[in-house]
């Protein structure tokens, strides 16, 4: 087996310029740990076909590539238009319609019937996170008249946010519920969902695959202001999240933006599970070759700041080269993690954790991962070796951010692929009705080559895989 090389976890979105089975063996090859379906664009069909090379491709790779669904959530959208794309000049007048057959070629559909009573005279209404904006005129019973205060090119399924509109709709909505059957049956456990605000909605997402006979992980996208107010509620919550700045960015002021992106990370480091840095990441490579020197610093500083993952859109989904975007977070996050020893800041919430900050107590394994990490900086070992039920165990030692892979051994197919979400985890499937891992275990790294006699690894313990929370314990072991 050949260990990747860099621990940051790339997302990549799929699209029209990444569906082809070579592009996918070239973008898995390139990094790609996890392969995201935004289901907001393009027909379940075409994602299905995805799935499948996905799978067939990763396969054929040896990797672990896991899938995410993310769900649109009460995202309002334009429909499509009939001339497309459609250029929007400063100060000229366009008329928004919640027609899907707009009266008028120039009229924008837009698939949010209460549109209309959300707006009134001065309301700002953004379209594609911002980059276009317009101020409406009136609104009547099916059409709003906006000036438009900053043009640009309108394209079919955009987004459009009403800027501090209350959204008089449930989060999760009856289309997610479908979508989340739809994701079920073709064996996908995990989901983001889209614009939540409590945790009741994450719950409830849940309850709905568990009638399914079904566990999911879910991922919280933070993207409002109520999302941000209930951080606490919704990192307890959900398995994991996702800095989804491209809404956020609407939603909030968008110089909050770097201060939210930075407590969320801290705060999912703290509780231990894996957040994502999302959206324009490299965005000016959907149509260049290179990043910007911004764009690869904001990189940069994510993976410095602790993030577990980082996720591209419509670099990968429609963008001119997405294998090359994919190279490239994985040539910063290579140059990143090389200096993490003296530039990154994930020691500093450390103390915290040792004395329970955050934490009604200290849990065992918060004690077992701060071992590790002591060991591993002392001892630098070849691998951490992590038999886990859940994933608790090798997910809190992630958090740290340490300097080698945590190699994360488990049964449940489940707790395998949200694995690949976690910094420098490394998930393995272990088949097998035995109680006693621990020669399974050795077996397996001397199999795929990854240690040699005389190689030191860090191997944390309990009664595994028995009841959960039963890592206890954590051993040096020399390879005979
Ligand atoms: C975002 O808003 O940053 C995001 C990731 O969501 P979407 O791509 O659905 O807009």
């Amino acid at each position: 087996m050949i260990l990747p090389g860099q621990k940051t976890r790339i997302i990549c979105t799929l699209g029209p310029a990444s569906s082809e089975e070579r592009t996918i063996r070239r973008m898995i090859r390139a990094g790609m740990n996890v392969a995201r379906l935004n289901v907001s664009h393009g027909t379940l069909d075409e994602h299905l076909g995805r799935i499948e090379r996905v799978r067939r491709q990763a396969a054929a790779e040896g990797c672990v590539v896991s899938l995410l669904l993310d769900l649109p959530g009460p995202k309002i959208r334009i429909g499509q238009l009939v001339r497309d794309p459609i250029e929007l000049e400063r100060d000229s007048e366009v008329i928004l319609t919640t027609s899907m057959e707009p009266e008028d070629p120039s009229w924008i559909p837009v698939e949010y019937q209460s549109l209309p009573s959300l707006v009134g005279p001065k309301s700002t209404i953004h379209i594609n996170d911002g980059l276009i904006r317009l101020e409406v005129i009136e609104s009547g019973p099916s059409i709003v008249r906006t000036r438009v205060l900053v043009g640009g090119t309108v394209t079919s399924r955009k987004g459009l946010n009403v800027v501090d509109g209350v959204l008089p709709v449930d989060a999760v909505t009856a289309r997610d519920l479908e979508l989340i059957e739809f994701g079920l049956s073709v064996g996908i456990n995990t989901f983001t969902l889209s614009f939540i605000e409590r945790a009741e909605e994450i719950r409830k997402a849940r309850e709905h695959a568990a009638a399914l006979g079904h566990r999911i992980n879910v991922i919280a996208k933070i993207e409002r202001k109520g999302a941000v107010e209930h951080l606490d509620e919704l990192m307890a919550e959900a398995d994991g999240i996702m800095v989804a700045r491209g809404d956020l960015g609407v939603e909030m002021p968008i110089e909050q933006v770097p201060v939210i992106q930075k407590r969320i990370i801290r705060r999912a480091n703290e509780v231990g599970i894996p957040v994502i840095t999302a959206t324009q990441m490299l965005e000016s490579m959907t149509d260049s070759p290179l990043p910007t020197r911004a764009e690869v610093t904001d990189v940069a500083n994510a993976i410095l700041d602790g993030t577990d993952a980082v996720m591209l859109s419509a670099e990968t989904a429609i963008g001119s080269s997405p294998v090359e975007c994919v190279s490239m977070m994985a040539r910063i996050a290579r140059a990143v993690e090389a200096e993490r020893g003296t530039l990154g800041y994930t020691h500093l919430f450390e103390d915290q954790i040792r004395s329970g900050y955050g934490h009604e107590e200290v849990a065992v394994e918060d004690v077992v991962s701060l071992n590790v990490i002591d060991a591993v900086r002392a001892l630098r070992p070849r691998f951490i070796l992590t038999p886990t039920h859940t994933g608790r165990t090798p997910r809190r030692i992630a958090r740290f951010k340490p300097d080698c892979w945590v190699l994360a051994f488990c049964r449940d197919p489940i707790v395998h692929r949200f694995l690949s979400f976690s910094y420098g985890c490394i998930p393995f499937l272990v088949e097998t009705d035995r109680e006693d891992w621990h020669d399974l275990i050795f077996r397996r790294i001397r199999e795929e080559g990854l240690v040699e006699t005389g190689d030191r690894v860090v191997l944390t313990e309990g009664i595994s895989p028995g009841p959960v929370g039963t890592t206890n314990s954590l051993r040096i072991v020399t390879i005979e």
